[in-house]
């Protein structure tokens, strides 16, 4: 399963974040693919259009679909050294498919920050220093083996050579692997290095409790959001601690507590959702009588293997998908008058699933 790490210095908020994750708790024993790690936390992803296909279908069970962060504690300024344990940290975060920068956007003089003041681009630029000087490092050593083979012109190692200068001039110029611009080819070979910075990312700025109503005074998100802009990642404003409290609410005593603080959404649903998204997560649905479910599939995915996201034996014993829209099974009503109206479709082995599709599997056993 694919997972996105937390990440961030000290004292900025992850393990007040990463504790709202596992407090909303989502029910492990729906989930039997994920990891049972106490780093990792399984969120589940709100998603308003299975509440619509409950109440269509009425269902006695109604599961929506999870991902998992993974709390990776302890970078710090010289982590790529080795400094902090600070490999072993980097190594971590090697392991995770995207990353959620947590940034300090709270002002609170009870609590240190690790470089004596609140400033969030200052801190962003020590943990993506970190995370280029590492990558920097790998891609010397691969060029300390290529550069000779490319010598000899040997085809392959000429063409690996081009990437990883390209590579080496973006980190010299403090630049992510993810900023720079490769053929189709080139980004293949760059891929296959695993590198930290080509790993999608987002910025989770943590504000104060008071601010959260209203997060467009906060100077400290203004800079983040400027930061980010040039970066294009996105930033979502969250308050960890409101998070941790609400965490284990149910619904409706979150809603309340939310509206008295005029918020609409909280901050951990938002930052949930941008995550999925960030991953390159889309979710298909099943609504029979018994059970309406999400599921989470990667987009790209053909019909067969989301199949298999259920049960390998769908995704062998595959003979079709009966497909229809979201949108559409919404808009007739239901399932027989989506069918008389010919909105359901039979696809096949070959069918690129979509976000919102509305699918039941037939296959052999
Ligand atoms: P970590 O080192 O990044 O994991 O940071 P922690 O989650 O342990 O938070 C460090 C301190 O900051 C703790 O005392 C938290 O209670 C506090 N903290 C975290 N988020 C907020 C916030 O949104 N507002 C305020 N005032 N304090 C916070």
């Amino acid at each position: 399963a694919l997972t996105a790490g937390i990440v961030g210095l000290p004292n900025v908020g992850k393990s007040t974040l990463f504790n709202a994750i596992t407090k909303a708790g989502a029910e492990s024993a729906n989930y039997p693919f994920c990891t049972i790690d106490p780093n990792v936390g399984i969120v589940e992803v709100p998603d308003p259009r299975l509440t619509k296909l409950t109440e269509l279908v009425e269902p006695k069970k109604t599961v929506p679909t999870a991902f998992e962060f993974t709390d990776i504690a302890g970078i710090v300024k010289g982590a790529s050294k080795g400094e902090g344990l600070g490999n072993k940290f980097l190594s971590h975060i090697r392991e995770v498919d995207a990353i959620v920068q947590v940034v300090r956007c709270f002002a609170d003089d009870n609590i240190t920050h690790v470089s004596g003041k609140v400033d969030p681009i200052d801190d962003i630029e020590v943990i993506n220093l970190e995370l280029i000087l590492a990558d920097l490092e790998a891609v010397d050593k691969r060029i300390a083996r290529v550069a000779k083979m490319a010598k000899q012109k040997d085809k392959d190692a000429v063409i690996e050579m081009t990437v990883l200068e390209k590579l080496k001039e973006a980190f010299e110029n403090n630049q992510a692997a993810r900023t720079v611009e490769l053929n189709e080819e080139q980004a293949k070979l760059a891929k296959g290095m695993h590198l930290l910075t080509s790993k999608p990312m987002l910025y989770a700025a943590n504000v104060g409790e008071d601010e959260i109503a209203d997060p467009s005074d906060n100077e400290y998100v203004q800079r983040v959001r400027e930061f980010a802009k040039e970066d294009n990642a996105e930033v979502i404003v969250v308050c960890a601690k409101i998070e941790e409290e609400i965490a284990e609410l149910d619904e409706d005593e979150k809603a309340m507590f939310l509206s008295e603080l005029g918020i609409e959404e909280s901050g951990l649903d938002q930052l949930i959702r941008a995550t999925y998204d960030l991953l390159g997560l889309a979710t298909y649905f099943t609504a029979g009588v018994q059970e309406v479910r999400a599921w989470t599939f990667r987009h790209g995915m053909k019909a067969p293997q989301c199949a298999g996201v259920i049960h390998t034996d769908f995704e062998r014993g595959f003979i079709r998908a009966e497909t229809v829209s979201y949108d559409d099974l919404i808009n007739s009503g239901g399932m027989a008058p989506a069918k008389e109206a010919g909105k359901v479709r039979l696809e096949g082995k070959e069918y690129i699933v979509k976000d919102g599709d509305v699918i039941h599997f037939r296959f052999n056993v």
